[in-house]
């Protein structure tokens, strides 16, 4: 079968240039996440050119996000340049650009802001993005934990709330400084676990003034626990964890609908909070239901078990956007850094083994366990045989895996830094919040001239 593979995608071993000299194979990258960063770095010394596009120019570490909106690290912890990454690849040409159209049959996609390129190989890492499921005044008012921006505009928008109810205590009383945090998976849990350190620690000594009791972090739940993939010491050990943070859980409840002060759950309670965090949901980018290709839940894109896509053996669909099933164990592989990064890994060495005229592999997942932290010494470890962690050495194998995970040494010494500093003074670095439209007042003309 996957010799058939290897046939077909006879066309892609590259093309002819204008005098009729052999080009290399072109391989476009869609994505700079994990995902595109494996496949890239993977193909370092095959014989291709590659082109990576993001629409940003950095690469975002997701997991980190919540340190960031809650002052732990700083931007340049949790996000590297991404032609800073490709100095040692002479094969690599970085551009920022949005795809926004995949021709499949003319393999050619269109940007926001570049002209078309065509591809021999084309490797879709563009990641998801949040779904609100219609929650009704979600996408004007919620603030999503997706993105660089998402987590900047987060933490300057609770250090803007403080400051203000320092000014105006009754702004206490209407809810200001409450947040509700939706979700009780990975990404509510760590961000409400992180902001109850935050409050009931940092803020709470910068602003004495303001009583804690009266400051309240609400974790929503539609299911019947917290952390539905754990096992279920696992989910007693982070609502305790969490409820040590000063954070309310509220299992078997919906949010129904979010106003900019108030939010509304579906059994007609009401919260006052001016701030509430979504973590409740992912799907597939949008490029994905462009395709034409059949879907799976989440509208991720089905691959095969070399990653490429049914039908289309050039083109690799990775990390967030994809539904990728392990070849080994048949489980279908979540939403994972780890995952991408592999999957990048391998999808990178699948092209460069096409490429050489060699048959393509499955792609099996190493899989170092399922984990999450709820703060500082507290986090969950579930390893693929069943066995669990809690506690501090959970704490310490998370930042170890996470560590790994980060694209450069630097950028690991800056993490160990910032969260060694703020291990030993529980201080956070990051509380400062800059108006980015505030303008120098203009000097008097004598003064530039001095
Ligand atoms: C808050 C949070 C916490 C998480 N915690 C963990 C964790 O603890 N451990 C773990 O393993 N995983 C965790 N994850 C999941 C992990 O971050 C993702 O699975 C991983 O980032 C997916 O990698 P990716 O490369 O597929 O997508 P992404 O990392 O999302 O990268 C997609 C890239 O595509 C770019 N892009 C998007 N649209 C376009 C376009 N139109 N054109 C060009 N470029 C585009 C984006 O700018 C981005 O750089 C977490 C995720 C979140 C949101």
């Amino acid at each position: 079968m996957r010799e058939a593979v290897r046939d077909r995608a006879e066309g892609a071993q590259g093309t002819r240039g204008p005098a009729g000299d052999r080009r290399r194979p072109h391989v476009l990258i869609l994505g700079g996440g994990f995902a595109g960063i494996g496949a890239a770095r993977k193909l370092k010394d095959a014989d291709v050119d590659i082109t990576l596009v993001d629409k940003h120019n950095y690469h975002t570490f997701q997991p980190l996000l919540y340190q960031l909106a809650t002052d732990l690290l700083e931007v340049d912890a949790v996000a590297h340049a991404i032609r800073d990454l490709f100095h040692e690849h002479e094969n690599v040409t970085v551009h920022q650009a949005a795809a926004t159209s995949i021709d499949l049959d003319q393999r050619k996609v269109s940007f926001d802001s570049i002209a078309p390129l065509d591809y021999d190989y084309l490797v879709l890492g563009v990641g998801a993005e949040v779904n609100y499921f219609g929650t009704e005044g979600a996408a004007e008012h919620a603030f999503p934990m997706y993105t660089l921006a998402d987590a900047v505009r987060l933490k300057d928008h609770i250090l803007v709330k403080w400051e203000a109810a320092d000014r105006d205590p009754q702004l206490v009383e209407d809810g200001a400084l409450n947040v509700v945090v939706v979700g009780g998976g990975p990404t509510g849990v760590e961000s409400a676990g992180a902001l109850g350190e935050l409050y009931r620690s940092e803020l709470a000594k910068d602003f004495p003034n303001i009583a804690q009791d009266d400051v309240r972090i609400t974790l929503v739940e539609a299911g019947p626990e917290l952390f539905a993939m754990f096992k279920p010491n696992l989910r007693a050990y982070a609502q305790d964890a969490l409820t040590k943070r000063g954070v309310d859980v509220v299992v078997g409840e919906t949010v129904e609908s979010i106003a900019p002060t108030r939010v509304q759950l579906k059994s007609g309670k009401v919260l006052p909070a001016h701030t509430l965090i979504w973590g409740a949901g992912l799907r597939a980018h949008p490029l994905a239901r462009s395709l034409g290709v059949e879907l799976q839940r989440g509208d991720r894109i089905p691959v095969g078990p070399d990653l490429s896509v049914d039908g289309h053996p050039e083109v690799f669909a990775i990390g967030d956007v994809a539904w990728i099933t392990d070849a080994k164990t048949k489980r279908v592989l979540p939403q994972l850094g780890s995952v991408a990064l592999q999957a990048g890994e391998d999808a990178g060495a699948n092209i460069a083994r096409l490429v050489a005229g060699k048959d393509t592999e499955p792609f099996e997942y190493h899989d170092k366990g399922t984990m999450a932290t709820i703060g500082r010494g507290a986090a969950v470890i579930q390893f693929h045989r069943g066995r669990t962690m809690t506690g501090k050495a959970a704490f310490l194998a998370w930042g170890a895996v996470h560590l790994a995970l980060l694209s450069t040494g630097e950028d690991r010494a800056k993490a160990m830094v910032n969260w060694t500093w703020a291990g030993f003074s529980h201080e956070r670095p990051g509380r400062i919040s800059v108006n980015v439209d505030e303008r120098s007042a203009a000097r008097p003309m004598e003064e530039v001239t001095r």
